[in-house]
């Protein structure tokens, strides 16, 4: 009987085990996971802070007994994995033990990046990530006297703690190294939309400035910014991104830029070994090339994938494009590829609070930011990610049909209906 290993039990290595029994394999399945619980969402740990959801709704899978029952495997709960030895295909477990496989899949997501805050203690500093992260913040605001907060990083993690720093009547100030909101995102007159609109909010914003000396004071944080003010601030919230969780593999045993390396088939430079999810890097379908892009449903393709190959049956997974599709407070926020693409800017609409901002190279759309557009988001999207998953290949006619009905500009059809060439 084969024996396959699933390191990391997140979105990307269940959807994995769910391939590999619903293809009927009986394969023996050792699934590691640090972590004690069962596959998260982290998407939805800033709900369960802001008590919009009860703390099971953050498991989407149902509980471990739940998850066995319906796909049988060997789950080794806290248990990690600290080496790899991809030629013998032999994991090194954190009980020290070492086993050989057939098959490994490599799922094990990412880690919020913490950064220190002068000598601010690290009982006032948090992230956003993992089960224990919500835990952590959520047992804070809701237990200690706090008045205000400083989130380090204008990301898309970055604006859901100010939501519901401001729902809890907290002062949020909102800093990053970057000019604007969204760096990698937004368009600068978007990003700038929306710092009015959060100023309009009462945040207190300090872009383009990064944090220095920092102390406290009768128990407070008095934080030296680099743009000459300072901020007081109770608490620190650090999202400034996340890194692939790929240390504990030396780096002659894969090949590995940022994240590891796949092809299609979600197969790392050593056979045998697959990855998918937050610590990979699949194709870019509009750099054609590999990047890594952590999203929730590319993990669970991705693991669905390996999953599938990993058992024998040939499936590929062609890519994604960079993407957001976010909405916060009053605000409606969708952007589609990399805004530092070089090529023809054009504003598309500007009417009543609603924005289209694009980027086109020759006659391909490779940038849009849609600000308020809540009609025209979920049609956008989908026409979008069709156009990018056919390589660009032009809209039919029917869907040039949906988007005219959903009152897009007329300019945004004919580029995405490739009349534009
Ligand atoms: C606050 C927040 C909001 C988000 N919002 C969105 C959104 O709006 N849209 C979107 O598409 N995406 C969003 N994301 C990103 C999305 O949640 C991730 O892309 C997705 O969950 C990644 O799944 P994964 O399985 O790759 O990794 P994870 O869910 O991180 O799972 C990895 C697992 O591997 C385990 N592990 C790690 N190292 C080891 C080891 N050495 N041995 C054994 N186990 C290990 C970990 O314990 C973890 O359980 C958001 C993320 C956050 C934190």
């Amino acid at each position: 009987m084969s024996r396959f290993a699933i390191i990391g039990f997140g979105c990307a290595g269940y959807n994995a085990l769910r391939a590999i029994r619903e293809s009927g394999s009986e394969a023996e399945v050792d699934v590691y996971s640090t972590f004690p619980h069962p596959p998260v969402n982290p998407m939805l740990t800033t709900y369960y802070v802001k008590g919009k959801i009860p703390y099971e709704a953050m498991f989407p899978y149902g509980t471990a007994e739940e998850i066995l029952a319906k796909y049988p495997c060997n789950l080794h709960s806290g248990v990690g994995i600290t080496a790899l030895d991809a030629a013998r295909r032999e994991l090194t477990l954190t009980t020290g033990e070492k086993k050989q496989y057939d098959k490994i899949l490599i799922a094990t997501g990412a880690n919020a990046v913490n950064l220190p805050v002068g000598d601010i203690p690290a009982d006032r500093i948090f992230t956003m990530r993992t089960v224990h992260d919500a835990e952590r913040l959520k047992e804070a605001l809701d237990q200690r006297p706090i008045h205000s907060a400083l989130v380090v990083g204008a990301s898309m993690v970055g604006i859901k703690i100010i939501e519901l720093l401001l729902e809890r009547g907290i002062h949020a100030i909102f800093s990053d190294l970057a000019p604007h909101i969204f760096p990698t995102a937004a368009y600068e007159a978007v990003s700038e939309r929306i710092e009015e609109y959060l100023t309009g909010k009462g945040v207190e914003l300090h872009f383009g400035a990064k944090t220095e000396e920092a102390h406290l004071e009768d128990g407070t944080g008095v934080i030296a910014m680099s743009d000459g003010t300072t901020v007081r601030a109770d608490i620190v919230v650090m999202c400034v991104g996340t890194r692939a969780d790929i240390r504990w593999i030396a780096q002659d045993q894969l090949k590995m830029n940022r994240a590891i390396v796949v092809d299609p088939m979600m197969q790392t430079s050593a056979e045998g070994i697959y990855a998918a999810g937050d610590c990979c890097e699949g194709c870019d379908l509009m750099l054609g090339d590999t990047r890594n892009i952590g999203l929730y449903a590319s993990a669970y393709v991705q693991g669905e994938t390996a999953g599938r190959n990993m058992v024998g049956i040939p499936t590929r997974c062609e890519g994604n494009i960079l993407h957001n599709i976010t909405h916060f407070m009053e605000i409606d926020f969708v952007s589609f590829g990399d805004k530092n693409l070089p090529g023809d800017r054009r504003v598309l609409l500007d009417r009543d609070g609603q924005y289209i901002e694009i980027t086109e190279q020759n006659g391909h759309l490779v940038c849009i930011n849609m600000l308020n557009c809540y009609a025209l988001s979920g049609v956008v999207k989908n026409c979008i990610l069709h156009y990018f998953n056919r390589h660009m290949q032009p809209l039919n006619r029917e869907e040039e049909g949906v988007l005219a009905k959903s009152g897009l500009p007329n300019e945004l059809i004919q580029i995405l209906g490739g009349m534009a060439e």
